[in-house]
């Protein structure tokens, strides 16, 4: 007999990139990592941290990363909550925000547009959490009725990435501020924003106490900006009573001393890791200027990733859908890249962003295979 709840019982799991163990030299470019290494500041943070930091529980509200993270953001202590990555947040929002008993009642939980970030799904069927699904607009913009259907369907929280995964498009500040303005006093509206140090733009002004908002929610995270995947530190800036509620669900101890002082380390120095924001963006113009003028579709982006359509012609056989035949040959000559084929999504490629040395890589591969 199985012991577990059905909705877990029921429930597939979040399918991550793959993971390829090191031994074969793999260029890897399929889950939107920094192909640059962690700042100086940070790895010196992670030598440094004295033996007695491990020795006692570290500060439960990470104090210091809170103060840092203020400050550089320009908003108050209470309006900050670090987490044991972003996907910590995105899981305590559920379980503070949406209603336990949406399950039978249909009303409290958590709405999504559609393509998106399919974690978001997995966690809220992890907590029981109906899902209102609601799709983009082709370009991947929001459709005007969004906040008229999230509000007749009852929902919690609405839970955006911006810039968009896995587009790469950014909606525009004035357009979420109408999305959060409609939905305040009945839903939260959480902003994934775990891309936007490659973005023209923030959120930040609508979680200003001046914005008149107290229903927004932000995500960052280390894990693409600052080079600092492997480290899980994720962090949430919303207004203040946002904050007090999570605050109160959270693991006591949710991040560890060794993160905490990495982290502080990174955003005291975010002009260091910037340099490397730079490098990518001007590798993305260059990856989408090279790839239109070999036939490929390039979508807009904001973030590390492009997503594209490669002619149809490169699959070389009218019946095998062309950006399946880019991802499987380019997988066999160890370069992998994310290959996606369900609704809003059909048979493309999101690449990552590498260094100029990966990227060229990945040019000169389908130069090959455009000429076989
Ligand atoms: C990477 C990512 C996150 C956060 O990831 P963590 O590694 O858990 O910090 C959140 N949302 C999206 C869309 C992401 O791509």
């Amino acid at each position: 007999m199985p012991y577990e709840r059905a909705n877990i019982q029921n429930l597939s799991a979040y399918t991550p990139g793959e993971q390829p163990q090191s031994g074969e030299r793999i260029i890897k470019l399929n889950t939107n990592e920094n192909p640059y290494p962690p700042i100086a500041p940070v790895m010196e943070a992670i030598r440094n941290l004295p033996g007695e930091s491990l020795r006692k529980y570290p500060s439960p509200a990470a104090m210091n990363f809170r103060k840092t993270a203020a400050h550089v953001h320009g908003v108050g202590i209470d309006q900050i909550i670090a987490t044991n990555g972003g996907d910590e947040l995105l899981r305590l929002a559920i379980s503070v925000f949406c209603d336990p008993s949406a399950a039978t009642t249909g009303v409290g939980g958590i709405g999504v547009v559609e393509p998106s970030y399919s974690l978001y799904p997995v966690l809220a069927a992890a907590h029981d959490t109906p899902v209102t699904r609601v799709p983009l607009n082709a370009d991947y913009s929001l459709p005007d009725d969004l906040e008229k259907r999230m509000l007749d369907a009852g929902v919690a929280m609405v839970m955006l990435v911006n810039p968009h995964a896995p587009s790469g498009a950014l909606i525009p500040l004035s357009r979420l501020d109408k999305l959060a303005s409609a939905l305040q006093g009945q839903a939260v509206l959480l902003i994934d924003e775990a891309y936007v140090d490659f973005a023209t733009h923030d959120c930040l002004p609508l979680v200003r106490k001046e914005s008149g908002l107290d229903n927004v929610l932000l995500l960052r995270t280390m894990s693409k900006g600052y080079s600092l995947a492997g480290l899980r530190f994720g962090y949430g800036i919303g207004s203040a009573n946002l904050i007090a509620a999570m605050d109160k669900a959270r693991d006591s101890y949710n991040t560890d001393a060794l993160s905490q002082a990495a982290a502080t380390a990174a955003v005291a120095n975010r002009a260091l890791a910037a340099e490397s924001w730079k490098k990518v963006i001007a590798e993305r113009s260059r990856m989408t200027k090279e790839l239109t003028k070999r036939g490929w579709h390039v979508f807009p982006s904001q973030t590390n990733f492009i997503l594209t359509v490669p002619p149809t012609a490169l699959s070389g056989d009218a019946k095998v859908p062309a950006a399946r035949t880019i991802y499987e040959s380019l997988k066999a000559r160890n370069i992998l890249v994310r290959y996606f084929d369900h609704e809003g999504l059909r048979d493309k490629l999101r690449i990552t962003i590498g260094t100029p040395e990966e990227n060229d890589a990945v040019l000169g591969a389908l130069d090959q295979l455009a000429t076989k």
